[in-house]
């Protein structure tokens, strides 16, 4: 294993500067070419994602389908997000233009996570090549056979000057932090955007950290508790819950708890059967150290634990069942740490306030709020009540479908935003350039005192 990567960090560097990756027709090209690798070697990726992740064959399809559909996205919009915005010229520069250039940054950086782990990696590679900067993708190792697809497939498809790859652990994330970029995007939880955040400080490299954390689902007392039961379940079993923008946990009024109880339980049985555990629409944990997580929080969790059917966990299938946690005490870990499983705490509240402090006490700045209502004015109130990178109203997890809608966090929830035009955004700094007349200017008859006072914007 390489102790340091300046190597490869020079061989991006040095392709970049002298302007490999910057036409639009190579960026275009190399899109297209992602496209035709997805599209060629279909089954092999949902295969990957099968063994990794345990993942129906339709969720698995989604994620190549959602890679394509953003490849295709910015190969043909490439040209109108690329294009300089004229800006108003001052009276006393004239003759001259001015514009906004959305400049690449150079040799980027891309850290995976493991929960979707082919999409979260080619989503930010698509706003990078697109906005015209070299990369070193690095996947999660912990789905070692989708990280091998791309390590095998993206050589063959794209050139080395858009992307290479590197696959390995966290000593390979951290010696590859330790490498000076110019620019590093990185996702997952917010324990190592931290560690992340640091290292780019030491280099004072800007960076996007799409981290995670506790995204409430808040369902008022005017919520259609049937639609938001089945909404919630819907969201909260794609991926076994190991899904960034999860509903997190509950939050009811209590006047709808026995209500939302019961209909949360039933809508488990009505989309995976009396046996959930024989459906084929129901993913399973990552690794038996996330399925271990998972049996610790339940066995600490407090409260009435709820579920269907008979199959206990099961940790050498990875097996966690869909189980509601029905009112656990204040200070449960459920309530505190992350859950990233199939875990959904349902918590009560007596008043609006009493919802908006419960929310702030356990995750001030979530990736995602949710709230099921039919009253418009209360469901404003809480999105200016409570800040969220993202929200929606009477659903969950459809945000991340909607791609004309930015994707990120605030707070400890992270920075920068991706998809389509958003990625391109993030992954490109406004470059202003001022072009004047080489020369003439109207101010040579104007006296330098009244120049000087114009330049500073007297
Ligand atoms: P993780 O932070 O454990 O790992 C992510 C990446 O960081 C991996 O490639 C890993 O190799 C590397 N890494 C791990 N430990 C490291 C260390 N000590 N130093 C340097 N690098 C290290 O995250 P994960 O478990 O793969 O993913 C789950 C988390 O990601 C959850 O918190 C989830 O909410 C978040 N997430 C966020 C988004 C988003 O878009 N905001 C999307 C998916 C997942």
């Amino acid at each position: 294993m390489p102790t340091n990567y300046n190597d490869l960090r020079d061989a991006l560097k040095q392709g970049f500067e002298r302007g490999a990756c910057s036409s639009l027709t190579f960026r275009r090209a190399q899109l297209v070419a992602l496209v035709a690798m997805l599209e060629d070697h279909k089954d092999e990726a949902v295969a990957a994602l099968a063994s990794d992740m345990g993942r129906p064959a339709a969720e698995a399809g989604g994620e190549v389908a959602v890679s394509i559909r953003e490849a295709k996205d910015a190969a043909s919009s490439l040209e109108r997000w690329s294009a300089p915005e004229p800006k108003p010229v001052h009276l006393m520069m004239q003759p001259s233009h001015a514009a906004v250039r959305r400049s690449p940054y150079g040799a980027c950086l891309i850290i995976g996570p493991y929960n979707y782990p082919l999409m979260l990696c080619l989503e930010p590679l698509i706003g990078a090549i697109a906005a015209g900067n070299a990369t070193l993708l690095k996947p999660s190792e912990l789905t070692p056979a989708t990280a091998a697809f791309l390590e095998k497939r993206i050589p063959a498809y794209l050139t080395a000057e858009a992307c290479r790859v590197v696959t390995g652990g966290v000593e390979v994330s951290q010696a590859l932090l330790a490498t000076q970029w110019d620019f590093i995007y990185f996702t997952g939880s917010p324990r190592v955007g931290r560690i992340v955040a640091k290292a780019a400080a030491e280099h004072l490299t800007p960076t996007a950290l799409e981290l995670g954390g506790k995204a409430p689902a808040v369902v008022l007392s005017s919520a259609d508790v049937g639609e938001a039961a089945r909404r919630i379940v819907n969201a909260k079993a794609l991926n076994v819950g190991q899904t960034c923008i999860a509903p997190d946990y509950v939050l009811v009024d209590r006047s709808q708890h026995t209500a939302l109880v019961a209909a949360l339980t039933a809508e488990m049985r009505a989309m995976f059967g009396d046996e959930p555990h024989a459906s084929p629409d129901l993913g399973r944990m990552c690794t038996v150290g996330h399925f271990d997580r998972m049996a610790k929080l339940l066995a600490e969790s407090g409260g009435t634990q709820r579920r269907v059917g008979s199959a206990p966990p099961d940790r050498e299938g990875k097996y966690m069942p869909l189980t509601l946690i029905d009112s656990p005490p204040s200070g449960s870990p459920l309530l505190r740490e992350e859950i990233f499983g199939p875990l959904l705490p349902v918590v009560t509240f007596d008043s609006f306030d009493e919802a908006v402090e419960t929310i702030r006490g356990i995750d001030s700045t979530p990736l995602a709020l949710y709230v099921f209502t039919a009253d418009t004015a209360a469901a404003e109130s809480l999105l200016q009540r409570v800040q969220s990178g993202t929200a929606v109203v009477n659903d969950c997890v459809l945000q991340h479908m909607c791609h004309s809608l930015p994707f990120g966090g605030v707070g400890t929830s992270g920075h920068g935003v991706c998809h389509g035009e958003w990625s391109f955004q993030t992954f490109t700094f406004p470059r202003s350039v001022l072009w004047r007349h080489a020369k003439f200017d109207v101010d040579q008859t104007v006296p330098v005192p009244a120049r000087h006072a114009a330049a500073s914007g007297g």
